[in-house]
């Protein structure tokens, strides 16, 4: 055989691993650029659950979206939302089909590794303001000191009123951060593990350093801190007791690279999945089935409670789509659900070459080359995981293909390296044919996220080609 028949075989035979920046049109590049940087503008605006919801929603009305409190019935082509106390979104087309035969969901989570508030942060350390905090989702906690951080979230007054607050953000605002101990110093805090570094209860941020001018009583840092934010909030010390507030990275998501090829941020998991799954439900018009977008909380620490995939108010939402398009059966919610397609929107661990002994070659997924399919996850043995069928994977192949939007099937890591789950299972659990489709993430869940501005176009794409099928 000669070697140019050998090349047509092998390109006919193998699978495309190559890069997906090559053979681009200038169309392409071009779309693939200004997508990104409407992206970088969303992850701007909004860092916190409820700013991307906030965000979300603004982005879904000004494209007609209604809430569906305002509808009496739903027709095709009508586009409907509704949101979950604030931290959580669904987005619905309606669709040609009868909704019982079953909806195309894009389903993502808008909460992010973060640092949360106790409930009685504030104390004084021998003139220095200090707040307490507990972790949120898995994070490596030595990456969280000595970054600038800002603080976003809401107090809630027993009267009921709620004060949003985000200080650190605007180039004139101050920052906060959590030091840490300086190396000179550190010999025997070096000799712990890494797991360790930085232990829980020493991710304390330093808020404050001027006493209140008056030396007649004790904790005078911490009563200047209280006295300003009085002014400015109207908020005492018990106030906190009834507050969310998050401290989070206070740097701005930029491009990465000579050739500007990624998008370095944080909250990229998942906040990639959900701009890429809104994007594409604002380009869905008249689906054949009804097009779900939903936009979840509490991912990152289970997917349970009233705002995550295990809540029934997602339940409560569908049934109210099938109960306004006219099917009020008593299983209709089940029969819907059971002949439903999701596509559990969430990101995976790209190959880091400083890493590189943490990934399987030939099963992780690559900056550059797609959207990452993930049929399983989970850990040691697929535990704990809901495996897609390759019925279902077959068909989102064709529609991939068609479509043009790349994508490459890949695993989280090593077998028996560690592992994750996503709201897969939940999505499964209900009777819904899934499976994990995202992009890929350098860096996940450290205070600043990488992925390629490539696979956030393809993951735009994809979502869309999904709806639209
Ligand atoms: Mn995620
Ligand atoms: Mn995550």
């Amino acid at each position: 055989m000669s070697s140019i028949d050998a090349k047509e075989l092998k390109e006919k035979l193998f699978a495309n691993r190559k890069s997906g920046w090559e053979n681009l049109s200038d169309e392409e590049l071009k779309n693939i650029f200004q997508f990104a940087d409407e992206y970088m503008y969303y992850l701007n605006n909004s860092k916190t659950e409820k700013e991307i919801v906030q965000s979300s929603k603004e982005i879904l009305i000004k494209n007609g979206f209604v809430d569906i409190s305002e509808k009496e019935v739903l027709n095709p082509g009508d586009k409907v939302f509704y949101i979950n106390r604030g931290r959580c979104l669904y987005a619905a087309v309606i669709g040609t089909d009868n909704l019982e035969n079953g909806f195309k969901v894009v389903a993502a989570h808008c909460d992010s590794p973060r640092i949360d508030l106790k409930q009685s942060p504030l104390y004084e350390d021998h003139g220095l303001g200090m707040l307490k905090t507990h972790y949120y989702g898995g994070i490596k906690k030595y990456q969280w000191t000595n970054i600038p951080l800002s603080i976003h979230g809401t107090v809630v007054k027993p009267d009921g009123e709620k004060i949003n607050i985000c200080i650190g953000e605007k180039e004139e605002d101050p920052i906060f951060t959590i030091s840490d101990l300086l190396p000179h110093l550190a010999q025997e805090q070096m000799e712990r593990k890494l797991k360790d570094g930085v232990q829980g209860e020493e991710l304390n941020a330093l808020v404050g350093s001027i006493p209140y001018d008056c030396d007649e009583v004790s904790e005078r840092v911490k009563l200047n801190i209280l006295k300003l934010l009085n002014e400015r909030y109207g908020i005492k010390e018990a106030d906190f007791v009834s507050s969310e507030i998050e401290l989070v990275p206070a740097f701005k998501a930029k491009s990465m690279g000579f050739d500007y090829s990624m998008v370095a941020g944080y909250g990229q998991d998942d906040k990639v999945c959900c701009y890429t799954g809104l994007r594409a439900i604002l380009d869905t018009v008249l689906p054949r089935k009804t097009a779900l977008c939903v936009i979840t909380d509490k991912e990152e620490v289970g997917f349970n409670g009233v705002s995550g995939m295990e809540s029934r108010v997602f339940d409560t939402f569908v049934l109210e789509l099938l109960e306004k398009t006219g099917n009020t059966k008593f299983n209709s919610l089940y029969k819907a659900f059971s002949n439903t397609q999701a596509l559990s929107a969430d990101v995976d661990a790209a190959y880091n070459p400083n890493f590189a002994y943490a990934f399987e070659k030939n099963n992780t997924a690559y900056l550059g080359k797609g959207m990452t399919l993930v049929k399983y996850t989970g850990s040691r043995g697929k535990s704990g995981a809901s495996e897609a069928p390759a019925e279902l994977v077959a068909e989102l192949r064709k529609i991939f293909d068609e479509a043009g939007a790349r994508y490459q099937a890949c695993e989280l890591g090593r077998v028996d390296k560690g592992g994750g789950g996503t709201i897969a299972l939940t999505l499964a659990n209900r009777g819904m044919d899934v499976v994990d489709l995202g992009v890929p993430v350098m860096g996940m869940h450290s205070p600043y996220e990488i992925t390629s501005k490539f696979d956030v176009y393809q993951a735009y794409k994809g979502y869309k080609a999904f709806y639209n099928k």
